[in-house]
């Protein structure tokens, strides 16, 4: 097994890092914050693949032209209850979920990427790894909060896999052979699988429909047709739903809700997703990085 070198490293000093970077390379205040913000979040909560290590992504799309880092949302209301607003790529969903869940609301959010994942049956990539996040606000607690790819393991999961030299579970995809591999750097020159099976590819089917037939943005085909393979992410849309309890249930939907979510949490063994992460998030002190990937970061100031 590899051993890591890390560096001890504020979130701060996290932050101003990728600040710096993304306004050197074009981004205007409002979006080197956003993304720098994105970035530091990602690390201070331990969702590590959406964190530092897509820096170089989204510089690559800044240099290309694929992005511009001026660019300022769009917002048009052409009905009542639906927004639409351009966009270009989303990183990890859970920042949108829950920001709707700490306002009461329960979200839903989903997103295409390119082709990377085999849907049921088949050994050749069409799906994206089309992640999906769910929200429930719970008052005056940190919400409940899922966000997962629907391929078995992210891809940065399995790219950080392979540069850190470990193998990954049996059944996350499959070499360039067709046959199955847990060695990362066979499965990147392969396909990944959808988790679960048909049921899985199925989720996947629909949130290739929601975020990509549901808004006009690309399916993950036509998203690897039009990207110019800048080694940033390819454009897309990203669906989301939000709804309030309060306005279908109505009075007592918390205390109903929270009953159910005692009983979940009271049989052995169970947590709620998004725990790991808020507890995480209650350490405000410094991080362990690879101290590869912040040479990295740093080179591109
Ligand atoms: P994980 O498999 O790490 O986690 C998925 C969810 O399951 C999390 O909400 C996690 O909560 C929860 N969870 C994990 N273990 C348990 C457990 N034992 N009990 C209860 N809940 C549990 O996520 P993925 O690797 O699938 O995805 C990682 C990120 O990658 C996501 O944020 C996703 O949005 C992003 N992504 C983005 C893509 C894009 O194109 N934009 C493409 C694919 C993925 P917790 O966080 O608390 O552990």
């Amino acid at each position: 097994m590899s051993l890591i070198e890390t560096e001890e490293i504020s979130l701060d000093e996290i932050y101003q890092l990728a600040l710096n970077v993304f306004s050197n390379h074009g981004c205007d205040a409002d979006n080197a914050n956003a993304l720098a913000r994105t970035v530091t979040n990602a690390e201070r909560d331990g969702s590590l693949s959406h964190g530092l290590f897509r820096i170089s992504g989204y510089l690559a799309s800044l240099k290309s032209g694929k992005v511009k880092g001026d660019a300022q949302p769009i917002i048009e209301q052409n009905l009542d209850s639906v927004i639409l607003i351009n966009s270009h790529h989303f990183a990890a969903l859970w920042p949108e979920t829950e920001f709707l869940a700490e306002r009461g609301l329960s979200g839903i959010a989903c997103t295409v990427y390119k082709p990377a994942v085999a849907p049921a049956g088949a050994s050749k990539a069409f799906f994206g790894t089309n992640p999906i996040s769910f929200s429930w606000p719970r008052p005056n607690q940190t919400p409940l909060v899922f966000d997962m790819a629907t391929s078995t393991l992210a891809m940065g999961d399995v790219q950080i896999a392979a540069r850190e030299g470990h193998t990954v579970p049996h059944g996350t995809g499959l070499g360039p052979d067709g046959k199955p591999s847990d060695d990362p750097a066979e499965i990147l020159k392969g396909v990944l699988l959808p988790f679960g099976g048909y049921k899985g590819s199925a989720i996947s089917l629909m949130v290739e429909l929601l975020a990509a037939g549901m808004t006009g943005e690309s399916f993950s085909y036509e998203a690897e047709k039009t990207d110019n393979n800048d080694g940033g992410p390819p454009k897309g849309g990203e669906l989301v739903l939000a709804i309030n309890p309060e306005l279908v249930a109505g009075k007592g939907w918390a205390e109903h809700s929270e009953d159910f979510l005692s009983h979940l949490k009271a049989i052995d063994g169970v947590r709620l997703p998004g725990e790991r992460r808020h507890k995480n998030r209650l350490d405000k002190g410094t991080r362990q990085v690879n101290k590869d990937l912040l040479s990295k970061v740093r080179s591109f100031l």
